[in-house]
């Protein structure tokens, strides 16, 4: 393929690169966690980098939740065109709230099976599973072309699945716990490999939030995670790739003086105006991995009988203490460019210090061991766009993590290897 080609998908125009092509999806990684990290001296590569590179700030998508930001940088667009508004969804045409988890809900093609339709070789490899089948759609997985897995899962790769298999002999670590910073490492350690074995010309790299759910910017335990990160970055580097690290979200601290979590209980509170269970508040955080959040995070959607006030509703919202923003549905749809079909009649966004839940009783907070720290609202919205390559042609836009690999292929200067230099 040369370098005059290009690949068009969702919209977009990506030229086919020259150099393999590496997105960092860091996640929950708040723009303090790599600034201080940097200024204490956690990370001499990304350090000496910067000043070759871009060292750039972006939006990421509310919800600032996981899945959704994922597939945003996967897709190159907002929620409303790939469709994965959370993590978790209420289906009204079920009656059910399901897991989002299934590429069945995905409405969009992802730069990775376009691009591999013109020959790309792609990588892609996530820390939790549950973005594995998301993250893949529509790749034909093929040893040394195409391969996709997920740390969580790395001993149970096969050909046909992944494209790969013996995961766990190329990395050299046995699988991680679930709720480590090792699984993010093995993620990094897998694609040094790949980088090694399969060059591929995209790669795509992304980590789980465990550490920056307990631990605050500059701490011990964010530092020496962001040191471990560094270490890999290197390598990457030093094999010629194009790298962007960018974030899913931020992180914000959400709890009390006293180390209590500091939530708004919204359907508590809509039982007392509406009535028992009249209204059905959504918590789209909600994931089989709570233990760290407890399934509290600062945006909700409403759902509410038909023939409801909405007005009424959003005012009495509102008036709580901690809101920040409350949506109609079409407000929030046009607002945060989501899917007005898989949201509610109302989209509740909490304030930086405050979390909402449902309802006391339905929030198991034995997990959590730090005081909680956690996101979905507006205040997580900034998060890193950081290139190791002086980026052009981007004046004047409001950028966004989406954005990483339209800044990989088409704003990096041309044949400009920092190893090189
Ligand atoms: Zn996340």
């Amino acid at each position: 393929m040369g370098r005059d080609a290009t690949v068009t998908v969702n919209g977009r125009t990506y030229r086919f690169p020259d150099a393999p092509v590496v997105v960092v999806c860091i996640d929950g990684s708040e723009p303090d966690y790599m600034e201080e990290a940097v200024a204490s001296g956690q990370m001499p590569w990304l350090k000496s980098m910067l000043p070759r590179g871009a060292d750039l700030r972006a939006d990421c998508v509310v919800p600032s939740f996981t899945n959704p930001n994922n597939l945003s940088i996967v897709t190159g667009q907002p929620p409303e065109v790939h469709g994965i508004c959370g993590n978790f969804f209420y289906d009204p045409a079920k009656g059910e709230e399901v897991m989002m988890n299934d590429p069945a809900y995905l409405r969009a093609p992802t730069i990775f099976s376009a691009f591999q339709q013109l020959g790309a070789k792609i990588a892609v490899v996530t820390a939790k599973d549950k973005l594995r089948r998301l993250l893949g759609n529509g790749l034909e997985m093929k040893p040394g072309e195409a391969v996709c897995f997920s740390a969580e899962k790395a001993d149970e790769t096969s050909v046909a699945g992944n494209g790969i298999d013996g995961v766990v002999d190329l990395v050299g670590k046995p699988v991680p716990s679930v709720y480590s910073a090792d699984l993010s490492e093995f993620v990094f350690a897998a694609g040094v490999k790949l980088m090694d074995s399969m060059r591929p010309d995209l790669m795509y790299l992304s980590t789980t939030d465990y550490v920056q759910h307990k631990h605050a910017p500059g701490s011990e335990g964010a530092n020496s995670f962001y040191r471990m990160m560094d270490s890999y970055f290197i390598q990457l580097d030093a094999a010629g790739a194009v790298i962007v690290l960018t974030a899913d979200h931020g992180m914000n601290a959400k709890h009390k003086a006293d180390g209590s979590p500091n939530v708004l209980y919204l359907q508590s509170a809509l039982d007392e105006f509406l009535g028992e269970g009249v209204a059905r508040t959504i918590l789209p955080i909600t994931d089989p991995y709570v233990v760290h959040h407890g399934a509290l995070g600062s945006y909700a959607t409403v759902y509410l009988p038909a023939g409801a006030d909405v007005t009424e509703v959003a005012a009495q919202i509102e008036g709580l203490e901690g809101v920040e923003q409350v949506l109609t549905r079409e407000a929030a749809a046009q607002t945060f460019e989501l899917p007005s079909d898989r949201i509610g009649e109302l989209v509740v966004v909490t304030e930086k210090t405050r979390a909402v839940g449902t309802s006391p009783d339905r929030h198991d907070l034995s997990g959590l061991e730090v005081p909680l720290r956690s996101h979905g609202g507006v205040s997580e919205q900034r998060v890193p766009l950081v290139v190791n390559r002086h980026v052009a042609g981007i004046e004047g836009r409001r950028l966004r993590n989406f954005d990483a690999f339209d800044i990989a292929l088409n704003h990096v200067a041309a044949g400009a290897s920092a190893a090189a230099e």
